[in-house]
């Protein structure tokens, strides 16, 4: 009996992902897979249900042609979004619609943030319906700072520095578990899913108590010797700046214009931390900003000041065509991106050809949505994934 090659599969699911109804023919055309291999692997996924026809074209010669999509259903991942400040859970499908969602607020502290895992793993787990449960197929995890060659995990914000993260969970689920960076997750979620799709250079910025980059520049992930390329938030902005970063150096952007930063900053200038109080919000600065506060008018000036000079440098060096932004600063969106976007234009010379900055189109499920495609992803190359995903198989996908 004819066996499927994984790659075929792999090749098909990933055009599908995108929820694009095609043809045999556009699918043969955007995988580069020869017709036959396309109709022998198309034949069992439609009879497993991991793809389902939608319609019928006709051509000019009065041919029919079928027309695709995968289901949606197929197959579930548990997508887990690691912030610093709280952790979201969420049940989603094979194309990462959420259909359950948990949320923890984070202590910070690795023993607690490792406990929480678990515990909300076991909670989505708990929750599953029977039929979701057969065909649940991954856990994938969207995770703060950057990650080692070995898997390590160094996240500043979380005090975590070589944290063997991805062991601790392993020991604890026994469901295959995908591990990548935030940065990483939304921009490939922008990609594939939201304002970034068929564009093969663009910047991904995530501002929240830290801030991180994930850079795409002519198609390819920007990694780095120690997968370390994005960490913007650690640039020195300011070097004759005293704001304190959690780096341990002064004057870093992320000191300036994360919300953390922020906060502090409203803080100190306005006499709060010298009385002792702690209770300011950075929704608290922004509100206080559209009443005209001169304290939280200047902080915000400052902050989008330091995102539009990275950003400016960020440009002339990447040459991106699209700037997303993302994270806290979305609550203060009317109050800092026209700003940004001022600063970056006087920064920037005549010739250079404008980049497009907007803000995300995902909202705060990107890290979810980030995370189950890193699970989607991955999974395509596992066979015993794949096989899970495809049954009832009567034939083996051999690697
Ligand atoms: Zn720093």
């Amino acid at each position: 009996m004819p066996r499927i090659a994984l790659h075929w599969v792999k090749s098909i699911l990933l055009t599908l992902y995108q929820r694009s109804a095609i043809t045999r023919d556009e699918i043969v055309r955007s995988t580069g897979l020869n017709p036959a291999s396309v109709s022998h692997a198309l034949q069992r996924l439609l009879s497993s249900g991991t793809i389902v026809k939608v319609g019928e074209l006709k051509s000019s010669g009065g041919r029919r042609r079928e027309v695709l999509k995968l289901n949606p259903e197929a197959g579930y991942f548990v997508a887990v979004d690691l912030e610093r400040t709280r952790i979201r859970y969420a049940l989603t499908n094979l194309v990462g619609d959420i259909r359950y969602r948990w949320e923890q607020e984070l202590d910070v502290g690795m023993d607690v943030a490792v406990s929480n895992l678990l515990r909300g793993l076991e909670m989505v787990q708990r929750n599953l319906a029977p039929w979701q449960s057969s065909r649940l197929l991954a856990v994938g995890i969207s995770c703060p700072g950057f990650i080692h060659e070995d898997g390590l995990v160094t996240a500043v914000n979380l005090g975590w520095r070589r944290f063997p993260l991805a062991e601790k969970l392993k020991e604890a689920t026994a469901l295959p578990l995908f591990l990548d960076t935030a940065c990483r997750a939304y921009v490939q979620a922008e990609r594939r899913l939201g304002c970034a799709q068929g564009c093969d250079s663009c910047i991904y910025i995530e501002i929240g108590k830290g801030i991180g980059a994930g850079i795409v520049t002519d198609g390819d992930y920007l990694d780095g010797r120690d997968h370390m390329a994005g960490e913007f938030g650690h640039i020195t902005i300011d070097p004759t700046a005293a704001d304190p970063c959690n780096c341990g150096k002064q004057g870093c952007l992320e000191a300036i214009a994360s919300s953390s930063g922020m906060v502090r900053q409203y803080k100190d200038v306005s006499g709060l931390s010298a009385a002792g109080k702690d209770h300011v919000r950075l929704s608290d600065i922004f509100e206080d900003a559209r009443k005209n506060e001169p304290v939280a008018l200047s902080v915000i000036d400052r902050a989008s000041k330091a995102l539009a000079l990275g950003l400016s440098h960020l440009i002339m060096i990447f040459n991106p065509a699209l700037i997303i932004l993302g994270g806290d600063l979305l609550q203060g969106e009317d109050l800092m991106v026209p700003r940004i976007k001022r600063g970056v234009s006087a920064h920037l010379p005549d010739f250079v050809r404008e980049t497009e900055i907007r803000v995300t189109s995902l909202g705060l499920d990107i890290g979810l949505k980030g995370a189950a495609f890193l699970a989607f992803q991955n999974s395509l190359t596992d066979p015993k994934l794949m096989n899970k995903l495809c049954a009832p198989l009567t034939e083996e996908i051999t690697a």
